[in-house]
């Protein structure tokens, strides 16, 4: 299947199942922010769930923080994303579209005559670079004046940098230890797309771990690991994850040392998370445009330090994209084409479909019975319409690992049968023990998130 074919078939199952839909589509949509619908929003929930649940509840040493969207501006002078949080940008005088500079569409050198529009085609059309602030800006109080200006943030980290002694003091924690925050984040790209990668509005997964300088080369090592295990654990493909290091000329002046994990899209390898050794450059930049000491009095070493800091910083949105990418698939069944999203079962947003055979001789009543017991586990799906290959192939499509029929042995004999999504195998199980069967297979190790402690 052709690359760009995969991506449409994923974003039109995307809209007709419920995962995501254009944001404002009634009113023509806006650039590139999405809204994440009934099946969409849950996936994207069990994502961050599981890894809140493998960064915060199962560590001892890493602490939770929810900081709000909108910071003190000088917050972001001190971050560096007032002065540097630019991308260079090119403009066609003729067709008025808007490129980063490093557009590899971009043929020629923008500002040259021989420069050509990758849109219009035009020769020589295109502007010099110039430098654009990715950051969205709006206003503080009722008054719109530079005085008044704030900024939605483009990351989380800076709310947990300005936290540290916070979250230290409270938590009674020592260094080594993490903040850990799930929340939105911000940025005008100039040139987003391919679906929910690269959105202007988006949702980041962040955790800081503050070290003892010299500790920090250690750490940055033990992190990558768990990090690579945990999206191993999500059950994505192996061969389609690797490690992407920042070269001299990618690595950020402050960064000691940057890996990516990038994951293969359709579109190409793509970054889903970074991993950054960030010395004491945020705690130092802070301390030193707050005028506030940020230093940690280490009782044990009977000294003082500036922590030093690795960070891991992934996007909810890529997350849920691989999952979806990863999991669709399609297969010859019958003369008839199946639709599959193979999400792992702690992953999937509905985990079972509960069906009575036919609408009559008790059949609807004992499975309205069984599903409103298992919707007190986990969230189910009533069907009794159709064909019973058709509400099989309708759950395929959704994801739903089990689906689960109510035919007349069951009024007989008090078992149902369990059809496996993957393997289409059936087998016969007895009422009472179906919620346990399955809650066992979205815990069975082969699923299990890696706590890494
Ligand atoms: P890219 O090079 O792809 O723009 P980045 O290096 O700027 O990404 P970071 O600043 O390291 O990204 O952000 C950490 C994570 O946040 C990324 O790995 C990605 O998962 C997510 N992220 C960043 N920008 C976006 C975006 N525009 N849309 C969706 N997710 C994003």
């Amino acid at each position: 299947m052709a690359d760009t074919a995969l991506m449409d078939k994923l974003v039109s199952l995307c809209k007709r199942r419920g995962f995501v839909f254009q944001s404002s589509e009634i009113y023509g949509g806006l650039g590139s922010v999405w809204d994440y619908g009934p099946l969409g929003v849950e996936l994207k929930r069990n994502v961050k769930e599981h890894w809140w649940r493998a960064m915060v509840h199962a560590r001892d040493d890493i602490e939770g923080l929810d900081a709000a969207i909108l910071m003190h501006p000088r917050v972001w002078e001190a971050s560096g994303h007032v002065s540097g949080f630019t991308d260079p940008l090119v403009d066609c005088r003729h067709c008025k579209n808007r490129f980063r500079a490093d557009d590899p569409r971009i043929k020629g050198t923008p500002g040259q005559p021989d420069a050509q529009c990758p849109i219009c085609g035009s020769r020589g059309t295109l502007t010099e670079p110039r430098m654009f602030n990715l950051m969205f800006k709006t206003f503080m109080g009722p008054v719109e004046e530079q005085a008044a200006v704030v900024y939605l943030r483009p990351e989380t980290a800076q709310g947990i940098y300005v936290n540290y002694l916070n979250v230290l003091q409270s938590s009674r924690q020592k260094v080594p230890f993490g903040i850990a925050q799930i929340g939105k984040a911000f940025r005008n790209e100039i040139t987003p797309g391919n679906f929910i990668f690269r959105t202007r509005e988006f949702e980041q997964m962040e955790m800081q771990f503050f070290v003892k300088p010299g500790t920090d080369g250690e750490w940055f090592e033990q992190w990558r690991e768990l990090r690579m295990q945990w999206h191993h654990s999500l059950g994505l493909t192996p061969s389609r994850l690797q490690w992407h290091e920042h070269g001299p000329d990618e690595l950020a002046h402050y960064a000691r040392a940057a890996y990516d994990i990038q994951y293969q899209f359709p579109f190409g390898w793509q970054e889903i998370e970074g991993i950054h050794n960030r010395g004491d450059f945020d705690l130092g930049r802070h301390q030193e445009f707050s005028g506030k000491k940020l230093e940690y009095f280490d009782q044990a070493g009977n000294q003082r330090f500036l922590p030093n800091i690795v960070e891991t910083s992934a996007g909810a949105d890529r997350v849920t994209l691989t999952l979806l990418v990863d999991g669709y698939r399609e297969e010859q069944v019958d003369g008839e084409t199946r639709v599959v999203l193979g999400v792992h079962p702690a992953l999937a947003p509905i985990k079972a479909g509960v069906f009575p055979l036919v609408k009559k001789d008790g059949m609807p009543e004992l499975a309205t019975r069984l599903y409103h017991d298992l919707k007190q586990r986990f969230p189910c799906f009533y069907d009794d319409s159709g064909a019973i290959g058709r509400r099989y192939r309708r759950m395929d499509e959704a994801g739903t690992p089990f689906c689960l029929t109510v035919d007349g042995e069951t009024t007989v004999n008090q078992t149902v049968t369990i059809r496996h999504r993957d393997s289409m195998r059936q087998e016969r199980v007895g009422v009472e023990r179906v919620g346990e069967v399955i809650s066992a297979e979205m815990e069975s190790d082969r699923w299990q998130v890696t706590s890494g402690k």
